[in-house]
C-alpha cells in the first residue's frame, strides 16, 4: 500500500492534511484530531484538486482514488519512513528543552553557505511535522535538519524512527513539558532517545559541554563531538549581551550579532560547531550568524522612546525563565523589570517551580516586577513587593497609568497568555 501512494507522492511531490489548503495534485491525508475527522473531508479535497485521499473509514472510499489504510496517521509516518530510506544525506535531528527552533534556524544559514538544505519549516516538529518536513526533502537537497519535538517519553524515539537521522544534537536539558514527563527524570530520559538511536546507528554526536546533564550523558558516546569549551572539538567564547550577542569565534573572528539573550551564545556555538563538522568556511560560518535577523516573536527587541522592551512571549518554562532574568540582570541598564506570566505545563510541580522563580527573580534585584496568571500568584511566597495582576485586562490598565524612563523591560509568559498585546501599552 505504501509504495502505492509513493509513486503517486512522486509524481507531485505534494502532501495536504488541510482542505483549505489543498495543492492541486496533492494527495490527502484524512487525519484525525480529538475534535475533527477528517475522512469526512475526503470528498471536498477531490474536489479542490488532491489526486489521491488517504482514508481509515471505509465508508467513505467511493472510488479508486480513495486509499483505505488502516490507520491515516500511521500511513503518513510510514511513507515518510520510506522515503528516508531512499535517501542518501546526512540528516541532522535536534531536540532539547529549549532553543531548537533558534539553533535549527542558527544551522540553517551557517550549512547554507556551503550546502542545499533543508530544515524543518517554523515550528513543524511532532509527530505530523516531522514526516512532513522528512516528505519534503527532494533531490537537490544535500542535508536535511529535522526539529524534534516531545511532551512525552517515547516521542523522540518514534520521531527518529520516521527521520533516522544520522547526525545529531540535543540543545540543552531543562525543565519543560514537567507534566507530560512526568518529572524532571522523564525530561532526561525523553531526550536522550535522539542520542540513543545514534549510538545505536553509530551516527554523530554533538554536545554542549556546559549542559551538565548533557555532559555526564556523553560517557556513554563512542566519540562525541564536542562545543564550545576550550579544548573541546569547537571552541568559540562569549563577550557580551547587552543586548545582542556578541562573540570570538574559533579562528579569532569577533561576531556581532542581532540575537539577545545569553543563552543564545550555546545555540549560535552549536551551529558554528556543526559548520565546522561539514567543513563551511569558518569566516562564511560566521557571517552567517552575523547577518541572521530573529523572525517571529522569539525573543525580539522593541525600543519605545528610551526605554527597551525584550519582548519573550512565545514560551516560558523553569529553564528559559531562568536564563531570560540572568540575562536581564547582567544587562547595563538605569531600571530593570520583568513583567512575567504564568509557565504552564508543568503539572504538580508548578506551585514549588513558580516559588522557586520568586526566589530566583527576588536575588536579581530589579527596580520592578509585574505578575499576570493564576499559577504565578506563588511567585510573591518570596517576593511580596512584587505586583500581581490576576487578569491581562487589570494589568494593562496599570501599565497606561505607568511612565517608563530608561527602563529594560522583559516580557515573558507561556504562549497560551498572549501576553505580547501588552507591549503597546507600555510607554
Ligand atoms: P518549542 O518547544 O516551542 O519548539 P524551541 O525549543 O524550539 O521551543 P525556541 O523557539 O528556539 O525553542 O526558543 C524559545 C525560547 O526558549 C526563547 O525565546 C528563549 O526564551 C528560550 N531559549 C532559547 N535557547 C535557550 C537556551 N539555550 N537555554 C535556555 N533557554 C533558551
Ligand atoms: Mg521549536
Amino acid at each position: 500500500m505504501i509504495e502505492t501512494i509513493y509513486s503517486r507522492f512522486l509524481e507531485t511531490r505534494k502532501i495536504s492534511t488541510d482542505t483549505r489548503k489543498i495543492e492541486k495534485g496533492s494527495i490527502f491525508f484524512a487525519l484525525k484530531g480529538p475534535n475533527f475527522n477528517a475522512n469526512e473531508f475526503a470528498e471536498e479535497a477531490l474536489k479542490k484538486g488532491a489526486s489521491m485521499v488517504v482514508i481509515d473509514e471505509e465508508k467513505y472510499k467511493k472510488d479508486d482514488r480513495f486509499v483505505l489504510v488502516e490507520d491515516v496517521l500511521e500511513a503518513l509516518q510510514g511513507l515518510a519512513r520510506y522515503h528516508r530510506d531512499q535517501l542518501k544525506i546526512p540528516v541532522i535531528g535536534l531536540t532539547g528543552s529549549n532553543g531548537k527552533t533558534t539553533t535549527k534556524e542558527l544551522i540553517n544559514v551557517v550549512l547554507s553557505k556551503s550546502y542545499k538544505v533543508l530544515a524543518t519549516q517554523g515550528n513543524l516538529n511532532n509527530h505530523i511535522g516531522v514526516p512532513l518536513t522528512v516528505l519534503s526533502i527532494e533531490d537537490q537537497h544535500e542535508i536535511a535538519i529535522v526539529e524534534m519535538g516531545a511532551n512525552h517519553v517515547g516521542e523522540i524515539q518514534q520521531l527518529c524512527s520516521i527521520a533516522k537521522p544520522s547526525h545529531g544534537l540535543i540543545t540543552n536539558i531543562g525543565k519543560a513539558h514537567l507534566e507530560g514527563f512526568g518529572g524532571y527524570e522523564g525530561v532526561i530520559r525523553a531526550k536522550s532517545e535522539l542520542y540513543h538511536h545514534l549510538t545505536l546507528t553509530s551516527g554523530i554526536v554533538w554536545i554542549n559541554s556546559k549542559n551538565e546533564v548533557l555532559s555526564n550523558m556523553s560517557k556513554r558516546f563512542l566519540n562525541p563531538l564536542f562545543y564550545p569549551q576550550k579544548g573541546n572539538y569547537y571552541h568559540c567564547e562569549f563577550i557580551d549581551a547587552s543586548p545582542f550577542v556578541e562573540l570570538k569565534a574559533e579562528n579569532g573572528e569577533r561576531i556581532k550579532t542581532n540575537i539577545i539573550g545569553k543563552y543564545n551564545f550555546e545555540n549560535i556555538a552549536a551551529a558554528l560547531c556543526i559548520g565546522k563538522y561539514f567543513n563551511v568556511p569558518e569566516t562564511d560560518a560566521n557571517r552567517a550568524i552575523a547577518e541572521y535577523i530573529p523572525q517571529n516573536n522569539r525573543s525580539q527587541i522593541i525600543k519605545k522612546g528610551n526605554n527597551t522592551i525584550i519582548l519573550d512571549a512565545y514560551n516560558a518554562n523553569p529553564s528559559s525563565m531562568a536564563s531570560a532574568l540572568e540575562n536581564l540582570s547582567q544587562m547595563s541598564a538605569k531600571h530593570k523589570v520583568a513583567i512575567l506570566g504564568d509557565m504552564k505545563e508543568l503539572g504538580p510541580e508548578s506551585i514549588s517551580e513558580h516559588e522557586k522563580l520568586g526566589a530566583d527573580l527576588s536575588s536579581k534585584h530589579l527596580t520592578d516586577v509585574y505578575l499576570c496568571g493564576d499559577m504565578i500568584k506563588s511567585v510573591l511566597k518570596h517576593l511580596p513587593d512584587a505586583k500581581y495582576f490576576k487578569s491581562k485586562a487589570d494589568l494593562i490598565e496599570t501599565l497606561k497609568a505607568q511612565h517608563f524612563n530608561q527602563h529594560v523591560i522583559l516580557i515573558k509568559a507561556s504562549r497560551s497568555l498572549g501576553l505580547e498585546e501588552i507591549v503597546e501599552f507600555i510607554h
